[in-house]
């Protein structure tokens, strides 16, 4: 199967001409490459074939976004829906749900934003303010998310709120998850850029958006334990290690076509070396998740680890040579990779739980906490 995802990475990227980038599963969204994948088979692979997916196991899925990943591929269109989205809806997911998007999924045809984080609440979810009220046939929904990635292009996101009142003694309880299309009347979307100037992220404001009793996922009050198994797969991709891997590739062969100017092949080989112990450990979580055990624990460890070694990997390409500078718009493609590397870096280590929080994850895990 690797060598086909690769063959056939190779032969797109000749015929439609794209460009490889550091952290292409944030910044390079296309839709067209997306239903190319979805015609080969390779979206929904976890998807249960009745609703349209291919029944296939989290280790095949793993293979397929590890080539993708590693060739830079412009894949942020498909990779919320078919890396959270697709397994949450498929776990608990009433049929409506699983029937509306599910199929169009794995087809590479339906995108999906995550709404977690808020002004006020980014490490500390369980302080979302947005509130979920219950009206004749549904909900009303209330509030501001932020950093809310490919938002302005998604066509829904799943919405954490919280829908009963806060009790501080058991402050997980009462939160409830809602699946909202993103042109629903009351919604706002407002733009965020990177620090490349790229529109990534947006505000989403909610102004009471209805929102019917066969939109909740899963079950009202049962939000917290939806998000927290949703987060196992978040944190455990190998998107947390492979996002500078075409910054990897270019730094070699920019050694290679001069083999004077530099002395790090020492710290090159380092950072392989680290990477394939990364890659094991990440690996073996797909193979948890596959058997449906929990992996929360170990994707707190490997997105930590991770996320260390992606930016690692910008260090030492940016202090390799002294004349390379890293320049955003330039048709070589080692300064635009190592532009794009430092620019993304600061994100690296704060998407998807800080490393902060995910040391404290691993220090309860350990019974130190
Ligand atoms: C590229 C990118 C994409 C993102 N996409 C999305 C998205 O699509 N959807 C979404 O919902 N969110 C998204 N986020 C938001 C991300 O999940 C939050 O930035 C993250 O959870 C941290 O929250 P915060 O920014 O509010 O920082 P805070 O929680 O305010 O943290 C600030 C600092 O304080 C530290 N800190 C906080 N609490 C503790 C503690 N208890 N102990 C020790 N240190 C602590 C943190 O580690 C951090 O260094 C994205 C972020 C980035 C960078």
């Amino acid at each position: 199967m690797r060598a086909e995802v690769r063959e056939f990475i190779r032969q797109d990227q000749a015929e439609f001409g794209w460009q490889a980038h550091v952290d292409s599963w944030i910044a390079s969204w296309d839709p067209a490459f997306s239903r190319r994948l979805g015609d080969q088979g390779w979206l929904g692979l976890t998807i249960p074939k009745k609703f349209g997916g291919h029944g296939r196991s989290h280790l095949d899925r793993y293979v397929v976004t590890e080539e993708l990943l590693a060739a830079g591929a412009p894949v942020a269109a498909h990779w919320v829906a078919d890396r959270q989205v697709g397994p949450a809806l498929t776990k608990y997911g009433n049929r409506y749900q699983c029937e509306r998007y599910l199929p169009a999924i794995s087809r590479g045809e339906c995108y999906f934003a995550i709404g977690m984080s808020e002004p006020e609440s980014g490490s500390d979810l369980a302080n979302v303010q947005t509130r979920g009220v219950q009206v004749d046939g549904g909900w009303e929904v209330s509030g501001t998310k932020v950093w809310t990635s490919g938002a302005h292009h998604a066509h829904a996101f799943f919405v954490l709120a919280r829908t009963e009142p806060l009790d501080t003694t058991k402050r997980h309880r009462g939160l409830s998850q809602f699946v909202i299309e993103l042109d629903a009347p009351g919604i706002e979307i407002r733009p965020i850029r990177l620090l490349t100037g790229q529109h990534h992220f947006n505000e989403v404001v909610l102004d009471r958006v209805f929102v019917g009793d066969d939109m909740v996922l899963g079950h009202p009050g049962q939000g917290w334990a939806q998000v927290t198994s949703e987060l196992g797969f978040e944190r455990s991709g190998p998107e947390r290690l492979l996002s500078t891997t075409p910054l990897i590739d270019e730094l070699a062969n920019e050694m290679r076509r001069r083999p004077n100017a530099h002395d790090s092949t020492a710290e090159l080989g380092a950072l392989i070396s680290r990477l394939s112990t990364l890659r094991q450990l990440s690996a073996s979580i797909a193979g948890c998740l596959s058997v449906g055990e929990p992996a929360d624990l170990a994707a707190a460890v490997v997105k930590d680890l991770g996320t260390q070694y992606e930016a690692s990997v910008v260090e030492v390409a940016a202090t390799t040579f002294d004349d390379a500078l890293p320049d955003i718009s330039s048709d070589k493609d080692f300064p635009r990779l190592l532009a794009e590397g430092i620019l993304h870096t600061p994100g690296f280590t704060l998407r998807g739980g800080t490393s902060e929080i995910l040391r404290g994850v691993v220090a309860r895990g350990m019974g130190l906490r």
